[in-house]
């Protein structure tokens, strides 16, 4: 018996995730700053988890309608248009998800038939192109790059438009590099988008984490509501990721083919994690603005320490990642996260592991402690000091 010849031919090729193999490692080492896992270090904030708590001492511990709570429906409707600007209808235009991973999978299921083309933009989350792999479709990735702090470029995605293409998938601000996209570009994509015909997939989960200027929403565009699936979740900006609920805001035709599929495979997100983020949206916010202020300092003071040691750091504008470039200091990216690992016990993440335009760069969260960065930050100041002599020893020789 040959145990893989039972497993799926398109799921035997998946590659596994970088990050969880290099993680692996790292949690066999103990005083390991890490700064490599994509989550906020903050505990969801108390309110929240009281809201789940009095919602289990309630005994509300059943199924919900398959959509979601309608009250959770409702105030995501609320929020969703006073945050990113359309509305949304709570009756068929909305629909409560277990993560936005689940609401990655299920849209691409719902939307695409075998062969159809997705464009994507590269470094980018790392579910992206194995999702399109695993709904059949075809992942076209489209780089995106440091001399424009990773923005969104749509010109790039206009000439890799091919026959085929079905879908725009975006995130903005960007994991894992933090990039975005201004108002003139994203018209520019939304124009693309109409003229091509693409339905377009816009993740913005860490929207709230937009440090430079406001966030907006490409749903937001005239003509686009119609042809884009604004997908948002608690995971980032709440610091509820272990709750596991998010959603999907679109037209009713596209809503409802997704929930033939999640009606089969989820039923719903849990109760008691719908509970907490009925509280998330209601009385949230000011927590959300106590944590991004956190971010914001860290995000200052580990790209000024970068750039000051020699590594290029452009400043991302969202999310809680700096991407800088380690090509100069003569390793790979991968070498590197090793060496930095085993030698001073600093985790980062190899761009590569966000697909191969992350090449020559490493992720850095800034989701940990500001002591702990400034202690990070000087370990692999001396972790270059250390490449730096070797080099000039290889010289002598
Ligand atoms: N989209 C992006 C861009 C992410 O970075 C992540 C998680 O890291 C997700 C989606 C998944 O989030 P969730 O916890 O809501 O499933």
């Amino acid at each position: 018996m040959n145990p893989e010849s039972y497993v799926a031919d398109h799921v035997r090729g998946l590659p596994r995730s970088g990050i969880r193999d290099f993680f692996a490692i790292v949690s066999e080492m103990p005083h390991a700053i890490s700064l490599g896992i994509g989550e906020p270090d903050f505990i969801t904030p108390w309110k929240i988890r009281e809201a789940s708590i009095f919602a289990l001492e309630k005994g509300r511990t059943s199924y919900t309608d398959n959509r979601g709570l309608l009250s959770l429906r409702k105030e995501i409707s609320r929020y969703v248009s006073s945050f990113f600007g359309p509305d949304y209808d709570p009756a068929d235009e909305i629909l409560v998800t277990v993560g936005v991973s689940e609401a990655i999978d299920v849209s691409l299921r719902a939307i695409l038939n075998p062969g159809d083309k997705v464009l994507y933009h590269e470094p980018c989350y790392v579910s992206y192109a194995p999702s399109v792999t695993l709904a059949f479709g075809e992942a076209i990735p489209v780089g995106t790059s440091p001399e424009n702090s990773f923005a969104l470029d749509p010109e790039a995605f206009e000439r890799a438009w091919e026959p085929g293409c079905k879908v725009l998938l975006l995130n903005f601000p960007t994991n894992p590099t933090g990039g975005t996209a201004d108002r003139e570009k994203l018209e520019r994509l939304a124009n693309f988008a109409v003229e091509k015909d693409l339905i377009v997939i816009s993740d913005e989960i860490y929207a709230e984490l937009t440090y430079e200027g406001e966030h907006f929403s490409l749903a937001s565009l005239p003509g686009m509501k119609e042809r884009t699936l604004l997908l948002h979740g608690f995971s980032k900006a709440f610091a509820m990721t272990g709750f596991r609920v998010g959603f999907a805001c679109g037209p009713d035709w596209l809503i409802d083919a997704m929930m033939k599929i999640h009606q089969y495979c989820m039923m719903c997100a849990p109760i008691l994690s719908q509970e907490a983020a009925i509280e998330a949206l209601t009385h949230g916010s000011p927590e959300v603005e106590r944590m991004k202020e956190q971010y914001c300092r860290r995000r200052d003071f580990v790209v000024r320490r970068f750039n000051e040691m020699g590594l290029s750091c452009h400043l991302p504008r969202g999310s809680f990642y700096a991407f800088p470039e380690v090509a100069a200091t003569g390793l790979n990216e991968v070498d590197f996260c090793h060496r930095l690992l085993r030698e001073k016990e600093v985790a980062v993440v190899p761009g590569t592991a966000f697909g191969s335009h992350g090449k020559g760069h490493v992720r850095v969260s800034f989701s940990t402690s500001y002591e702990n960065l400034v202690e990070a930050t000087d370990r692999m100041e001396s972790f270059l000091a250390r490449l730096a002599s070797e080099g000039k020893s290889e010289e002598a020789v």
